[in-house]
């Protein structure tokens, strides 16, 4: 059996992640130092938005070597990706209003700030970075997206979209949810206002006078986002022969059930036509190469891209579907579906749904349920 590279690749990271850096990880975790020098953080969040490292799984791996109180604030973290993905399902609209919004795509400050030639220093070096590495730091894109908005005052959905064009981790709960937070449309009327002496301290003074808007007010918007009813629950079991599955869920333990019983599992790739965003080439490319090394670790399974699957979905009397979230992908299989009379078994895993369903206010609110999130999801206690 093929072994699986970047799950290896992962699995090291997040061991020596757990052995050398969760302790330290609290204390360190604001400071960015400078690109490829990222030590206070775990840099997992490529493998983690691919599932390549399933939530749960990590949160098992860091409980069986830590005590709870010795990883909390990274604990915490992973459930702020948890509660991301849960607030989207619950009001996916959310993301068909950002998905669908026509804010300037040509205009000469936003060429500017996306070519790093704001004259902001900080600004303009993340920016390298970001095209460079398809990395950031969490408190660096805090930073980022605050003067994106309040002192370029440029509209927060293109510096979203100009985020998932570049990274590696780019995903649409984490990545939409964080910029409207930052804008203050999250908690309503909350903005993140980012600081020049914060900037110059947890950078160790590498950018030490930022001349920032000072006392911005938090963005405003009309639309009211209800929750929605619908959201994914309880997972059925398999009822197709065939399976697919999409870059957002690429984790082969703990199925409901077991990849190999499937006649055909389609590992598809979504090609740009198919996405709201055209991402950059080494995210493409890595995305690629996730998806070959997955469908190369079975047997049974198939590399395909979105276009040759449309052209045989009509065949299908229905398919079974590792349930890819609020996003492009799922936008793609719904839109199949309808257009090739191709019926879609969605397979959730019971984790989310179980995680998901506190997930309908503030984080404040859902971690007041993490010690139930920790007890049904892992073999641990908070
Ligand atoms: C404007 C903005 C946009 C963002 N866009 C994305 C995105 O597209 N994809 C994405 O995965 N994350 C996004 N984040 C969240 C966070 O910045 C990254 O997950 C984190 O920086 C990844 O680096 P790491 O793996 O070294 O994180 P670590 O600090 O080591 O954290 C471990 C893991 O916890 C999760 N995590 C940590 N912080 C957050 C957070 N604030 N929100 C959600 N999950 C978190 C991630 O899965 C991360 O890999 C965004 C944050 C902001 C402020």
């Amino acid at each position: 059996m093929h072994k699986q590279k970047h799950l290896i690749d992962a699995r090291r990271q997040l061991d020596q992640f757990v052995r050398d850096g969760v302790h330290s990880y609290a204390e360190l975790r604001n400071f960015d130092i400078g690109p490829g020098q990222h030590s206070g953080v775990s840099h997992l969040s490529k493998y983690i938005s691919h599932r390549v490292l399933f939530e749960y799984e990590i949160l098992e791996t860091v409980l069986s070597q830590c005590s709870y109180a010795s990883a909390e604030k990274f604990i915490q973290e992973i459930f702020w990706r948890i509660y991301w993905k849960g607030w989207l399902e619950n009001r996916p609209s959310v993301w068909q209003a950002f998905k669908n919004d026509a804010s300037l795509q040509e205009d000469e400050a936003l060429n500017k700030a996306q070519n790093g030639r704001t004259g902001i220093a900080c600004f303009d070096s993340w920016v390298e970075e970001l095209r460079d590495h398809n990395y950031l730091h969490n408190h660096t894109r805090m930073w980022f997206a605050s003067i994106w908005i309040f002192t370029l005052k440029l509209p927060w959905q293109c510096g979203a979209r100009f985020f998932l064009q570049h990274l590696y981790d780019g995903d649409a709960a984490s990545n939409t949810l964080s910029w409207r937070w930052v804008a203050g449309l999250h908690t309503k009327g909350k903005h993140y206002v980012a600081k020049a002496s914060n900037i110059a301290k947890y950078t160790n003074n590498r950018f030490p006078s930022t001349q920032l808007a000072k006392t911005p007010l938090p963005l405003i918007e009309d639309t009211q986002f209800e929750l929605e009813k619908n959201m994914p629950t309880a997972s059925r079991p398999s009822k197709y022969k065939q399976l697919l599955v999409f870059e957002n869920d690429l984790y082969l333990g703990d199925a409901n059930h077991s990849y190999s019983d499937y006649e055909g599992v389609y590992v598809i790739y979504l090609e740009t036509c198919h996405r709201s965003i055209t991402l950059c080439p080494n995210v493409v490319n890595f995305k690629k190469s996730l998806l070959m090394d997955f469908s190369e670790s079975l047997g049974n399974a198939k590399y395909i891209t979105s276009r040759d699957f449309i052209s045989i979905a009509s065949q299908l009397d229905g398919v079974d579907v590792v349930y890819p979230f609020v996003g492009d992908c799922l936008d793609f299989i719904n839109d199949v579906a309808r257009t090739q009379g191709c019926a879609l078994n969605f397979v959730v895993r019971a984790q989310d749904t179980h995680c998901w369903q506190h997930a309908k206010k503030g984080f404040f609110n859902f971690k007041k349920h993490l010690a139930s999130m920790i007890q049904e999801t892992t073999s641990f206690t908070a």
